[in-house]
């Protein structure tokens, strides 16, 4: 490829949230970029909580506006130990106008969220989709090259991985992985309830793992429930009515009468962190570098810094005419995608094995930790703020900023 041509084109591999967020960043900034993706599996009942710094990413780069009314605002959320265990800690209340927000962030329906994307990535002239999978990707000195099931191939200076956690690119960028799997298993569901929400979700810990309601517009609320993989199962297997008195009990009745909607998901809770964010030409967003229990809301929301980020120095790159998947842009990437990944990935772990465990001094480690949050002002909004807005990682799309 000669040296002109190096700042010029991308691909983009997997047609996911991250992915597409990537490919309209990139587009938008100036870069001829395919992506290349299978639509996700019909059948996500899943949904989103993005915070405020991924709601403004997304507004500036021209989505929020084609689904901000299917989503619900996050003002308040609630943690209550519903251990039963000898210490327990106060519930602890954070609210978003104690930091000067409207709200933390909002919730969404994953479907409702990639169409959203889709239909802005349509609309972008630089921006091509093809909708199949690549099958091989040959990383050259100047180049990567890409073969798809329809025979095609493609070639750009940079590739950008967002193909999920079984990632082809990350193979054949040749980047390891470290994986743990924990004894618990997410169960997913959306429901309707009598009565409202006031915009609070609400994480009750139980010993088994958090038992999560988050607001959906109207009377209704998704609910992540981390449990022992059998007892997933055994709930999985009961009838709506059965399952909805169960969730009712569980949460307490604070949401009264509780009716579940059709779908239900199963997610094995896994962490896989991949050893680097990029190597040779191919730089590797979302699932496909970082996978962490469904906890706190971090996952998808760190996959878009890494797309706002990448986004960020390919286009500054192509802007000063240098080769956007060269090694100094790649390392670019990797140190400043490095402490907020890997700092959000060991505090989700350390919340949840501390559920897990049953050994008292970690226990009343939780509870006073979550002691001083309750009783300590200036603690618990400096914890709000980072977890909004990370001090250390805010990239452009993220302060409001169009690339
Ligand atoms: C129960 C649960 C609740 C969650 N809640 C939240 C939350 O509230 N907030 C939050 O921030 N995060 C949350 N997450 C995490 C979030 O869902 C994920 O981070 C996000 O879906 C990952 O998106 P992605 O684009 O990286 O990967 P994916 O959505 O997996 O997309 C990868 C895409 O790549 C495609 N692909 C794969 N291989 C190829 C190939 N060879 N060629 C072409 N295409 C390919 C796939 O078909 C797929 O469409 C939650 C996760 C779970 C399990």
């Amino acid at each position: 490829m000669p040296d002109k041509d190096l700042c010029k084109s991308a691909i983009v591999v997997g047609g996911g949230p991250a992915g597409l967020t990537a490919a309209i960043a990139l587009a938008q900034g100036g870069i001829e970029t395919v992506l290349v993706g299978r639509r996700p599996a019909p059948g996500d009942n899943r949904t989103t909580a993005l915070l405020a710094g991924s709601v403004t990413a997304l507004a500036t780069l021209g989505v929020w506006e084609l689904c901000a009314d299917k989503a619900a605002p996050l003002k308040i959320m609630r943690i209550v130990d519903d251990t039963g265990r000898l210490w327990r800690a106060p519930e602890v209340k954070f609210a978003a106008q104690e930091i000067g927000l409207d709200a933390f962030g909002h919730n969404i329906e994953n479907r409702h969220l990639i169409d959203a994307l889709e239909r802005r990535a349509r609309g972008l002239p630089n921006l091509r989709l093809i909708e199949d999978a690549v099958f091989d990707i040959a990383p050259g000195e100047r180049s990567v090259l890409l073969a798809l099931t329809s025979g095609e191939t493609l070639q750009a200076p940079l590739v950008i991985g967002a193909d999920g956690r079984r990632s082809l690119c990350r193979e054949a960028a040749g980047i390891g992985i470290e994986q743990h799997k924990y004894p618990q298993v997410a169960l997913t569901v959306c429901l309707r309830h009598s009565r409202p929400h006031r915009d609070t979700s609400t994480e009750f810990h139980t010993p088994g793992g958090p038992f999560t309601l988050v607001p959906l517009p109207g009377q209704r609320s998704s609910l992540v429930w981390v449990l022992d993989p059998a007892d997933a199962d055994e709930l999985a297997a009961l009838d709506d009515a059965a399952l909805s008195d169960a969730i009712e009990r569980a949460s307490h009745s604070i949401l009264g009468k509780i009716a579940v909607e059709p779908g239900r998901g199963r997610f094995p809770l896994t962490r896989v962190n991949a050893r680097r964010f990029a190597r040779n030409r191919i730089a590797l967003v979302g699932e496909a570098v970082h996978v962490i229990p469904p906890i706190g809301a971090q996952g998808l929301n760190l996959g878009l810094r890494d797309a706002a980020t990448i986004g960020e120095i390919a286009i500054a790159a192509r802007r000063a005419g240098r080769d956007i998947g060269g090694i100094n842009a790649l390392a670019q990437y990797d140190q400043m995608r490095r402490a907020d990944v890997g700092s959000r990935t060991l505090a989700v772990d350390l919340l949840n094995r501390t559920l897990l465990t049953d050994f008292l001094p970690v226990q009343g480690a939780r509870g006073l930790g979550l002691y001083m949050l309750d009783r300590i002002g200036p603690l618990r909004r400096a914890l709000m703020r980072e977890g909004v807005a990370p001090r250390g990682s805010r990239p452009r799309l993220m302060r409001g900023e169009a690339l």
